[in-house]
């Protein structure tokens, strides 16, 4: 009996093999970031698990259309930037689906849009900025303390400009976003709010990594802490860094279930593994 195979992929052969078609790299793909964005979809739209499932089979069609033109132009830098271009579309899906519904409206208003969202934020400390953001994404207080590993209430006084749309602020019981389709609306509107000037996403994940000298950081964090769109990035790359961690691994039968939604031999793999991965015959 063949001894079981130790995981050979890595992120970059998935992002090199995925594209073209490579059922290995595509189950590796499943394996490692399913359950990041199956568990970023129960978040951001909290509902039964089927919803989010047809998301994601809806998502891995968009990134294998005309032959992988998607995935094609996801980055092949870094993981975190590469994820969070995947999440991104992602959430666009998302915030396109039934399921999150229509933005509502108070008084002719939008409850929450791009003008609403930077008053709410406007001159606060970029780390107040992100605590309120992932607060409004519908985060408990301890799951925060966790993705940025600094405790919430540092920035307790910013609390009083959370919208009573998100609960306001108050204890959530579980991570659920409670205003979907406002929320949804208003990060797409931010993600398509790019500008001339705004810094590379590697860029902003290096100085989360702490790898930028206090020179270059100063004027990024800056210019992050007045810009939605990069605030959007900025709290993405901590949510991706997190999840793909903690999220829970989902089942092989899931994994099974989503390549059917990719243009790839659907045939469980007879070939030996090296062989296959690496064409030797
Ligand atoms: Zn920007």
């Amino acid at each position: 009996m063949p001894e079981k195979q130790p995981i050979l992929f890595t992120f970059h052969k998935i992002r090199e093999q995925g594209e073209q078609g490579n059922a290995d790299a595509w189950r590796a793909f499943l394996n490692f970031y399913g359950p990041l964005y199956l568990h970023l979809l129960n978040v951001y739209l909290p509902g039964d698990g089927e919803a989010g499932s047809r998301l994601v089979e809806g998502l891995l069609a968009e990134l294998a259309a005309n032959n992988y033109e998607r995935f094609r132009g996801t980055s092949r830098q870094s993981e975190r930037t590469f994820l969070t271009e995947v999440r991104a579309l992602l959430l666009d899906l998302a915030a396109g689906s039934s399921a999150a519904g229509a933005p509502g409206e108070v008084d002719g208003q939008r409850v929450l849009d791009l003008d609403k969202l930077a008053k709410i934020v406007e001159g606060l400390p970029l780390a107040h900025q992100e605590i309120l953001f992932l607060k409004m994404t519908g985060y408990t207080d301890a799951t925060v303390e966790r993705m940025l590993r600094i405790a919430p209430r540092v920035a307790e006084k910013a609390f009083e400009r959370l919208p009573a749309a998100c609960s306001g602020g108050q204890q959530l019981e579980q991570d659920r976003c409670p205003w979907s389709a406002e929320w949804l609306g208003v990060l797409r509107e931010a993600r398509a709010a790019k500008k001339e000037n705004c810094p590379e996403p590697h860029q902003l994940l290096r100085i989360q990594d702490g790898q930028v000298s206090w020179y270059d950081k100063e004027p990024a964090e800056k210019h992050v802490a007045g810009c939605l769109h990069c605030l959007e990035n900025w709290a993405a790359l901590r949510e991706v860094s997190y999840w793909r961690r903690a999220a829970e691994p989902i089942s092989a039968a899931q994994v099974e279930r989503f390549m059917r939604a990719l243009p790839v031999a659907a045939a469980a793999p007879t070939k030996p593994f090296l062989k296959r991965v690496f064409g030797g015959s």
